[in-house]
């Protein structure tokens, strides 16, 4: 076998490092290191001999997932030798896929259920029961997540009551309005913008065109259909809906589901003839304006009340035109009741929201279609359920959604297509993304001294992509199709047809996520890696003493040592702790464990910074508790009388990375900062927060770092696997671009509290810093994906380092980071053979074991663009192009990266009419079903505070959210943009179900209605003004909405039903979220409330940002002219 391990330099595919990047190439000499893994995983730790011959297949596959399905049926013959060797599961035409050539079953977009590609799979469409239940089970995710604060981890009482008391006189008891919205990252200064009484003062007029776009829309009048918002019942979802005219043929479906849908359909009209035609005509509009309207072309008869269409299209978005004049006199607005007095005049709607894509209509139907069933990963090409749909994965051959989501499940055959549909191909890989209870989290394989096996050429690892051939002699690699011999110890026979005997036993050959224990060869210098190290350098600075947290972060930090990650929950951590603090100058601390008190040693030419001591600095907490104990007791009072204001940044990171280069170990810098690091030293910054660049062509600078210091010392920290995670309590503008260089380029995280103050904030903070410490982690990784022949990875995006094309380096990696990696086509790709892509990260456990976790992924590759089109995952694709334009800022003026994002969609979705759908008008916009909602996503991209900031958005938030989005995964980059609002008082306190989510618009809210609104990061309960009263007493205690304050951080925890209830649901959707999410209440009318507005984005947005409906005319615009 060593033959066969000798490097095959310089192979087209070789992607020739010798071994794993940079790494020496395995010589399956090395010693072997035993897993330390449970028994049960025993029959994978073993090299091949552990192989168990016999049992019927079916009855050996991994614990969890079962006998792939029709394994020996399946012609799995990507290289076209009709041997169905190692079987994934069947490849080959996934019996879900319609054919090609089927037409789309008709239907109106916003229908439930039938239209949909996988209506059939699923059964019954969703009734109001199913909707329910897969709702609540959606919301459920949380309660098996971990909690925020992390298994079995102390709750935070004791020490937050013993650290606010003395910190208060800091900070108010309870923090004003104003304050509140500081500690917000968003909407920081919107108060101070804020008109002074109103809240719908602020709303500009609602409905105006999009920017640029035809003026037609706005001359439509003034008058808007909510235009009294805060008194017209009308614009309520709820309200009924009333025997009217056809307004909105669409919305036939009175599916319960809906909260409004509009009026009932007009009539039954035969189902459509043209399948792809969505949306309703509006039958009941004259003649005449029909055309000016957004109704475009004559209604078409069949179109209104037909059954869901597919794929098409939805409204006729007829560009605007000039002479429209609000042609639905009658028009109820949104359903309110025709009687309405104050919705008469309220016509000039040009295009009724009910009647385009609906986000929460979409996001249920998936649900309902896909919530019900496991989701096995054995067919290739099959989308998952949607990010927000609740499932279960069983691994059969391809990694689970969890681990990576791609944009396309159809890939273009070739670069032709790839560039006509301009889709991008991407997938957003998660390596460590933590899994519900009830799935398997990856086996570890462990081929013993040899090593994990691979293809000669390409380096790939053995996978369900690999094919046994020659009797089991050899295999043939998926990727490259190389053939490599089998190296004795792993031989194994081939059954009749073709696979390797023991498939079903080895997680290498049969699923699509595992990891392999490597041997000495894989790790840096040819030596076993030492455990790594968590170091905590503090701030101690005049701002932070005053702030509360270095008493906060020392007085936690007693008790969150005892939580330090550890892999085997019955062994204690064996990661080493130390602990800095500094203002202009360092200090360290030597905490021994045998000395009776902690000692410091200060360091103050920071000009070139060393580590003072080595011995008892780095420290196991068992063997030192007592001396850091003392320490931590000791640090408040130490420096509560500063007056040093001025700090230092680069100098704290240069410590923490010399004192892990001293230990010769990589591992985690928590550094707790409030300040631009204005004292002279390396990495001094200067305060560049100039607003008026925004919009200029040199607004780019202001996402760039300031000076170079913090690239090349990233680059050494990712050198020694040095990740740093920052908490920031900045007061002012701390320059968070160029803070964030060394975080963001070394797999670490920012956390940022601005106007911190502890009261209000100590819980958000002490939540996250328990799951920052507390997550797993991998040290010192380094990510190549690996493609078959045909595409390659070019570009990717995250929180990495990368000093070559292909190998991503991350000094840390939590189970929360997400690389998104683009694909481009470097020659065919065939149908037959799909293309697969292969992940592989090599890293330090935190136990110190250095592993490989493999995630293997086989896409369907098709020759058609309506194939494209069928299968593509618009989430996904949002991702992509959220971190794609986050990027290009720093590069190009805003302006330039939203003007390019519209074209690419507008293109996009222009080459999908122009190639697949069914010949129609011009004036109707026409959307690829799986792409129906590209435009209102895409828009919240857009409008977004990195592309585009309101007056109030400081240069800070801006520098951080596009760091924060830059590693998101697909989940959480759909709440962030599109917000989840749950309406209060339809909630069921006798069922689990959660109430149905309304739009992100303020006129779905009830001004008698109470709504939680959550995005990733924030929290808020919005309560409208005529709020039922006892659904207030059961929330707050008070019948009375004057009674609210809405100062409050938490709930009452008040003795009925419905308060528990919700409370549940907060904790529930905090625990699904990566950060502590802070609650804050919002009454109608309230200036806060304009904070909370800018979260309702189908609306128009203060900072010019266009509402859904604008924005559609405005993209349907662009398509015709690209067409034209
Ligand atoms: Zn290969």
């Amino acid at each position: 076998m060593n033959v066969n391990q000798q490097p095959h330099m310089a192979t087209p595919y070789g992607q020739p490092q010798p071994g794993y990047q940079g790494y020496p190439q395995p010589g399956y000499g090395g010693d072997h290191v035993p897993s330390g893994y449970p028994a049960q995983y025993a029959p994978y730790n073993g090299p091949g001999s552990a192989y168990q011959q016999g049992p019927p297949q079916g009855t050996r596959g991994p614990p969890t997932s079962g006998a792939p399905p029709v394994s020996g049926a399946q012609n799995y013959s990507q290289f076209g030798q009709g041997e169905n060797q190692n079987g994934p599961p069947p490849m080959g035409a996934p019996p879900q896929r319609p054919p090609v050539s089927q037409p789309y079953t008709p239907g109106a977009v916003n229908l439930p259920g039938p239209q949909h590609p996988y209506g059939q799979r699923f059964g019954a469409p969703p009734v109001s029961m199913q909707h329910m239940t897969n709702q609540m089970a959606s919301m459920q995710v949380g309660s098996t997540a971990p909690s925020p604060a992390g298994p079995g981890y102390a709750p935070p009482s004791v020490s937050q009551a013993a650290v606010s008391a003395p910190y208060t006189p800091a900070a108010p008891p309870t923090f004003p309005p104003a304050s509140t919205a500081s500690s917000q990252p968003l909407p920081t200064e919107a108060l101070a913008q804020a008109p002074p009484h109103s809240y719908y003062g602020a709303l500009p007029p609602v409905q105006q065109p999009f920017q640029n776009a035809v003026p037609t829309f706005s001359s439509a009048g003034p008058t808007q259909p909510q235009a009294p918002p805060p008194v017209s019942p009308q614009s309520f979802p709820q309200a009924p809906p009333i025997s009217q005219p056809p307004f909105s043929t669409a919305q036939v479906h009175p599916g319960p589901t809906q909260s409004y849908r509009g009026p009932p359909m007009a009539s039954q009209g035969p189902p459509m003839a043209q399948a792809n035609h969505i949306l309703p005509t509006q039958p009941g509009m004259p003649p005449g304006p029909i055309n000016a309207s957004l109704s475009g072309p004559p209604p078409q008869p069949g179109m209104q009340g037909y059954p869901p269409q597919q794929n098409g299209a939805f409204g006729q978005v007829r560009g605007p035109q000039p002479g429209y004049t609000g042609p639905y006199p009658g028009q109820p607005n949104y359903g309110a009741p025709p009687a309405a007095p104050a919705s008469a005049p309220a016509a000039p709607k040009r295009l009724d929201p009910d009647s385009i894509p609906s986000p929460i209509q979409v996001i249920e139907d998936d649900k309902a279609n896909k919530g019900s069933e496991p989701f096995t990963t054995g067919v290739r090409g099959q989308a998952p359920p949607l990010v927000t749909t609740k499932f279960q994965v069983k691994d059969q051959g391809n990694a689970s959604p969890r681990y990576i989501r791609c944009t396309a499940y159809n890939m273009p055959c070739n670069s032709d297509m790839a560039k006509q549909s301009q889709v991008p191909l991407a997938a957003v890989i998660k390596p460590l993304a933590p899994l519900p209870p009830d799935e398997t989290p990856p086996y570890l394989v462990d081929h013993g001294e040899s090593g994990p096996i691979r293809c000669n050429r390409c380096k790939a690892y053995m996978c369900p992509y690999m094919q046994f051939i020659e009797g089991g002699r050899r295999f043939q690699c998926g990727f490259c199709n190389c053939v490599t011999e089998v190296p004795p110890n792993y031989f194994q026979h081939l059954d009749h047809t073709g696979k390797r005997v023991d498939c079903y036993d080895r997680p290498e050959l049969s699923m699509g996520s595992y990891d392999f224990m490597t041997t000495v060869d894989y790790c840096k210098n040819n030596k076993f890696p030492q455990p790594p190290a968590f170091i905590f350098l503090i701030d101690v600075s005049y701002n932070a003493v005053k702030n509360g947290t270095v008493g906060i972060v020392c007085q936690e930090l007693k008790t969150l040592l005892d939580y330090l990650p550890r892999e085997n929950p019955d062994v204690e951590s064996n990661i080493r702790v130390g602990f800095v603090t500094y203002n202009k100058v360092l200090h360290f601390y030597n905490v021994k464990a045998s000395l009776a008190q902690p000692q410091m040693m200060v360091v103050s030419d920071v000009a070139d910074m060393f580590v003072p001591l080595l011995d008892g600095f780095l420290v196991s907490v068992s063997e030192s508790r007592v001396v850091i104990e003392s320490l931590l007791d000791q640090i408040p009072e130490m420096f509560a009388d500063t007056r040093e204001t001025e700090t230092v940044f680069g100098p704290v990171i240069q410590a923490g990375l010399e004192a892990l280069k001293a230990a010769d170990c990589a591992g985690k810098l928590f550094v707790f900062h409030s300040s631009l690091p204005i004292a002279e030293a390396p990495g001094k910054l200067k305060n560049r927060e100039d607003k008026k660049l925004v919009g200029t062509d040199k607004e780019k600078t202001l996402f760039q770092p300031q000076v170079s210091f913090y690239n090349t010392l990233a680059k050494e920290c990712v050198a020694q696997g040095c990740c740093v995670d920052l908490f920031l309590f900045p007061n002012q503008y701390v320059d968070v671009a160029t803070l964030g260089v060394v975080p963001t380029s070394t797999g670490g995280s920012i956390y940022k509290y601005t106007y911190f103050q502890a009261p209000s904030d100590q819980e958000r903070f002490l939540n996250d810093l328990r799951r920052d410490v507390q997550k797993q982690v991998g040290f010192d990784a380094v990510m190549r994906v690996r493609t078959s022949t045909g595409i390659r990875a070019t570009d990717f995006f995250g929180a990495f380092y990368m000093s070559n094309t292909t190998d991503v380096e991350l000094a840390g990696l939590d189970c929360d980071k997400t690389v998104t990696v683009e694909f481009r086509h470097d020659d065919k790709l065939s149908e037959e053979t799909g293309a697969l892509m292969q992940c592989a990260v090599l890293y330090t456990s935190c136990s110190g074991q250095r592993r490989l976790r493999i995630h293997n992924m086989a896409v369907n590759c098709c020759s058609q663009l309506a194939d494209l089109y069928r299968n593509c995952e618009t989430d996904t694709i949002i991702n992509f192009f959220a971190k794609y334009a986050y990027r290009s800022v720093l590069s190009s003026p805003t302006k330039n990266v939203r003007d390019s994002l519209v074209n690419q969609c507008a293109q996009i979705l222009a080459c999908y009419r122009k190639n697949c759908a069914s010949p129609s008008s011009a004036g109707q916009l026409i959307l690829p079903e799986c792409m129906k909602l590209l435009p209102v996503y895409l828009n919240c991209v857009l409008k977004s505070d990195v592309l585009q900031p309101g007056a109030d958005v400081s240069l800070d938030d801006r520098a951080y959210l596009r760091q924060l989005v830059s590693t998101m995964d697909v989940a959480e980059s759909h709440v962030f943009f599109y917000p989840h609002l749950l309406p209060l008082q339809k909630l069921d306190v006798e069922s689990m179900a959660l109430p149905m989510a309304v739009r992100d618009s303020e006129e779905r809210l009830s001004r008698g209605g109470v709504y939680l609104l959550e995005n990733g990061l924030n929290i808020f309960l919005w309560v409208g003004v005529s709020a039922q009263q006892e659904l207030l007493q059961n929330i707050f205690g008070t019948p009375a909405f004057s009674q609210i304050d809405p100062n409050m951080t938490s709930l009452p925890a008040l003795d009925n039903p419905f308060s528990k209830r919700l409370r549940e649901i907060i904790e529930s959707v905090r625990a699904q979220r990566s950060r502590y999410m802070k609650l804050m209440v919002v009454k109608q009318e309230d200036k806060l409330e304009l904070i909370f507005k800018h979260f309702l984005v189908e609306d128009k947005s203060n900072s010019g940002g266009a509402s859904y409906v604008d924005f559609l005319c405005h993209m349907h615009k662009e398509i015709r002219q690209l067409l034209s």
